[in-house]
This record gives C-alpha cells, structure tokens and sequence, in this order.
C-alpha cells in the first residue's frame, strides 16, 4: 500500500487528509511539525510527503530543504499543499525541488489525480536510471564471463597502477592464457568452448580478492591486476587456481572421458616501470615462456624494462 506522510501544524487539516486519503486506499501517517516529519521519514519511510508551507518554527522550505539535502531521503516525492495561491510561492516551491503543488482548498479527486502522478513519474525516473545504469555496465563488461572488457581492464589496472607508483605500494600483473584453446573449439565445438571460457572466468574471479582486477582481454586471454600484492603472492594464488584447474572436469567427450583443461600464467611485479604497457610487455614474455617450457604452468617475470 501506498503509504503518505501529511505534514500540517493545523490537527484540523490532518484529520482531513487522512480520513480523504485512507477512504482512497492510501496508508497514512501525520506530523504536526516540520520537525517531527523529518523524523517520521527516517521511522516509517513514507513513498510520498504531502508539506504544508506556513508552519511555526520549521516552515515548509526549510523541511524540504532538508529532505533533499539527505542522502538518504533526497528524491522523496513532495507535493506542497498551501493556502498561498502567489506566483512567486509557486515558483518558490518548484526551485527547492517539490514535485506538485496544490493549493487550499482542494478537492480529493485533484489531489489524489496529482498523487498518482508524481508516483507514476518517480517509478519512470527510477526505471529509467536503472537503464542508464544497465547501459553502463555493459559498456564495461565482457558479456560472456561477466569480467571486465578489454578497454575497462586497462582504464582500471592503469589507476591502480598510477596509485601503487605514487604510494609505493607492490602491484603485481598476471596474464592468462588457456592452452591449445583452438584443439578445444576444434574437437569439442565452439559452444563447449565457450562454456569452458565462462567456467574458468567463474574459477579466475573465485580465487581473488574483491579489490583484484579482473578481464578479459582477448578470446581465451585474461588479465589481473593485483594491488598490494607481491609477485611472489600473487604467485601462489595463481599455483592454487592452475593446479585446482587441473582436477576440474570442464570437459568430457561422448565417450565420458575427461579432458582436462590447462591454464599458462605469466607474472609480472611493479619495480620502476613508467608505464602499465611495460608490465603487461614483460607479464606476456614471461607467459610465453610459460608456453615455450611446456604450458600448463606459472613464471615469475624478473627482468626489467622501462
Ligand atoms: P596456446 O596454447 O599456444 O595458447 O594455443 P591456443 O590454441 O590456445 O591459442 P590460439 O591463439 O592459437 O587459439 C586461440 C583460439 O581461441 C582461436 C579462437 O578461435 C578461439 N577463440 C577466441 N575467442 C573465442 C570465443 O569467444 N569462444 C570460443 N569458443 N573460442 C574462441
Ligand atoms: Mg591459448
Ligand atoms: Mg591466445
């Protein structure tokens, strides 16, 4: 149910609201000040506040000024009910942020056409910030394993890397590669493939920490970017996924027999490199070491570029 706070200092005016507004099937809950309403707003959490502008001590800017300076409470929908019919009170209101204004008198059918309304018109702002929001998110994600997109990885990794260069706090850098990737696709199909790519982007983000970040950057390529964390930890991480991989069962043929999936991980950590690129150049030539030695493997990437 619709539940509506009136604000009025006059018990007459309450009294008539909330007998009007429950016979309309709302919920209603009254304030005899400007004061006491704010604290109602915390206590019963109201979808809608009726304000009365011309009351003692707190008048009703000063109410809603407060409510759309809270964090909390600051898109509350507020109509104003006033006895003032001036311009300027009108204009007044609107700039301080109410949403409808009513004059006194009024009659229910209006005031409960101009309820419906501003309620009507916040549920579409609503709906429509959760698309902007929706919109956002999947300019930054890969929409297959949820991670990062390439672009966002690196507009990420890259303010963690300028933070860790001027706080000198360890970073380390880890590339993924999944192995003879292309043998998976050509054996078992593409749509195994993927399931694999979704599984072990699943697996990857499990064995983080919150703070990690995580994409990925290509087909069957990730990426993390470990604030905090010294190579040699970022290391041991890394041995625990690649090694708990190994006895995953991702995959399996007609026949039942299990294929097992195997991951090669270079790692990088920050030294004195000038740029987040240099880091990720020497994560890969460690990677590539990784494949050349065999795959299925973790290599610590020691030397230094600038
Ligand atoms: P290596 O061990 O050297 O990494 O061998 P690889 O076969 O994994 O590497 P390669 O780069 O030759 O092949 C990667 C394959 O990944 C080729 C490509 O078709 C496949 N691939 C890329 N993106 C996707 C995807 O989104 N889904 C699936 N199923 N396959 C993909
Ligand atoms: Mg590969
Ligand atoms: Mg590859």
């Amino acid at each position: 149910m619709t539940k509506i706070l009136a604000i009025d200092d006059t018990p007459y005016n309450l009294d008539i609201l909330k007998n009007g507004l429950e016979d309309e099937g709302f919920d209603m809950v009254t304030a005899q000040s400007g004061r006491e309403g704010l604290a109602l707003i915390d206590q019963e959490r109201p979808d809608l506040v009726l304000l009365d502008i011309g009351m003692p001590e707190m008048d009703g800017h000063q109410v809603l000024q407060q409510i759309r300076l809270s964090d909390e409470h600051a898109e509350l929908p507020v109509i104003i009910l006033t006895a003032n019919t001036e311009d300027s009170n009108l204009a007044r209101c609107l700039e301080s942020g109410a949403n409808d204004y009513v004059t006194k008198p009024f009659s229910f059918t209006a005031l409960v056409a101009r309820i419906n309304n501003v309620l009507r018109t916040q549920k579409d702002t609503i709906q429509l910030s959760r698309d902007v929001e929706k919109l956002r998110d999947m300019a930054y994600r890969d929409e297959m394993t949820g991670l990062l997109n390439r672009r966002a990885f690196f507009d990420r990794a890259n303010a963690e890397f300028e933070m860790a260069k001027s706080s000198k706090e360890p970073l380390s850098i880890a590339i993924l590669d999944i192995d003879h990737f292309k043998s998976i696709n050509d054996e078992y199909g593409h749509p195994k493939g993927d399931e694999v790519l979704k599984a072990f982007g699943k697996m990857l983000k499990g064995s983080l920490r919150l703070h990690d970040v995580v994409g990925r950057i290509g087909g069957e390529e990730f990426a993390v970017c470990l604030p905090n964390s010294k190579p040699m930890n970022a290391y041991g991480t890394f041995e625990r996924l690649r090694t708990k991989l190994c006895k995953e069962h991702l995959l399996s043929g007609d026949d039942g027999e299990i294929r097992p999936v195997t991951v090669s991980i270079g790692i990088v950590g920050l030294t004195d490199q000038k740029e987040l690129d240099s880091l990720m150049i020497l994560a890969d030539m460690a990677l590539y070491r990784a494949k050349n030695q065999g795959r299925n493997r973790t290599i610590v990437e020691t030397g230094v570029i600038n």
